[in-house]
């Protein structure tokens, strides 16, 4: 069988094959616990679900011609300007079936055959892959948890080339938890100022999960750079929505209507009720910020109780809700590492090689229970005393 030979050596999603794998799992063993996946056990919002049912009522069940609702494109591009200090035109604006194709959406649209795309690993498991599909060549920039990951211009110079059209950052990250620090932000601003034809896809999907008033600085808040950042966003991590796919993109008016053609040729338009979803969303910060709470709470539980066994080192994540942890096991991978946690400790997390580290790293989510956590680290304690 033929087929698009890019499509066909991509790797799978990591993230998609463990959460499918621990809830085969789970049938089989129901005692197993799953960290692998990033999505809040939150319910989503009642004034958002009911949003929904009143649309549904209504029959507003229609194609929505455009790149978005213009009430909601507004909406988004007033909550770039107030909350992350981005000028965006809401003509710039894209609303898209999830921040995933909103990526796809825009590296497909601006990367030519053999061009170069950068991005720092650690890494999400799915830039190299859209990068990939888009016929352009991946470029990691390896980041060190010896300096805790820190972004410099020096080692984005280093694998900067004038094939180089992209670079995507994700902050705060995931898998790390890092944030982008003012001081970060301003080395890949001297970096991005020094090669003009270089983009960013800001992808700031974890912006509202922020621990101890940390600042995650937006580069598109850099009125010289913001023309030439594509900032990504959504609503399935802060507003637990990931049933709802639904995201979107800012850039300038110009490049949204390049990108528009191929998202009528691919979506036609994003679903109407949804997007009547999103524009309650963007009220709920009530609800957002309980979420938020209720993360760090987890965070500071989790983490402390995987920092007490032997062998187990993270570091508190700034923001996300990802624990990256790094796990002493002499011989072992961060493969056999994870299978040797489901095996002992019955816990599914993601080896770290999925996000592009040699290293012997494994993520866990703690956007699951409070007693599900608790519960992990003491088996995982349990499985490391008795190896
Ligand atoms: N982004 C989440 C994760 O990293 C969900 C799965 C995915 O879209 O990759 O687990």
């Amino acid at each position: 069988m033929e087929f698009n030979e890019k499509i066909r050596d991509l790797a799978p999603s990591k993230s998609i094959v463990f959460m499918q794998k621990a809830k085969a799992l789970q049938k089989e063993d129901p005692g197993i616990i799953s960290l692998a996946g990033g999505e809040p056990d939150f319910t989503t919002p009642k004034r958002i679900r009911d949003e929904v049912t009143k649309q549904l009522e209504k029959g507003y069940t229609h194609y929505t011609i455009g790149p978005g609702l213009p009430e909601l494109r507004e909406r988004i591009a007033g909550k770039l300007r107030e909350e992350n200090g981005a000028e965006y035109d809401p003509y710039g604006v894209i609303v898209t079936p999830g921040g995933k194709f909103a990526i796809y959406l825009a590296v497909r649209s601006l990367v030519n055959p053999g061009d170069e795309v950068m991005f720092p690993e650690p890494g999400w498991v799915s830039y190299p892959s859209i990068v990939e599909a888009s016929n352009a060549c991946p470029v990691p920039v390896r980041l060190s948890g010896s300096d805790g990951f820190r972004l410099t211009r020096a080692k984005l110079e280093e694998k900067v080339s004038e094939k180089t059209r992209l670079l995507i950052v994700n902050y705060p990250n995931n898998p790390t938890g890092r944030v982008l620090s003012r001081p970060e932000a301003e080395e890949l601003r001297a970096f991005l100022n020094a090669h003009p034809d270089v983009l960013l896809l800001s992808d700031e999907i974890y912006e509202r999960i922020l621990f101890e008033g940390a600042e995650n600085v937006s580069p598109a808040s850099y009125p010289d750079l913001r023309d030439r950042v594509i900032t990504v966003n959504g609503f399935s991590k802060s507003v637990a929505m990931t049933g709802f796919r639904i995201g979107y993109l800012a850039t300038t008016p110009e490049i949204a209507k390049v990108m528009y053609k191929l998202f009528q040729h691919t979506m036609s338009c994003t679903s109407g009720f949804i997007m009547k979803a999103a524009l309650t969303a963007l009220d709920c910060q009530e609800e957002i910020e309980e979420m938020r709470q209720e993360y760090e709470r987890r965070r500071d539980a989790f983490i402390g109780a995987l920092n007490e066994i032997p062998g187990v080192t993270a570091a508190l994540p700034e923001g996300a809700f990802y624990a990256w942890v790094k796990f002493d096991m002499p011989g072992l991978d961060s493969e056999e590492t994870a299978a040797f946690l489901l095996k002992e400790a019955r816990v599914v997390g993601v080896p770290g090689n999925a996000y592009g580290t040699d290293e012997t790293y494994v993520r866990f989510s703690f956007a699951s229970s409070m007693e599900d956590l608790m519960e992990s680290a003491k088996r995982i304690r349990e499985a490391m005393e008795k190896r």
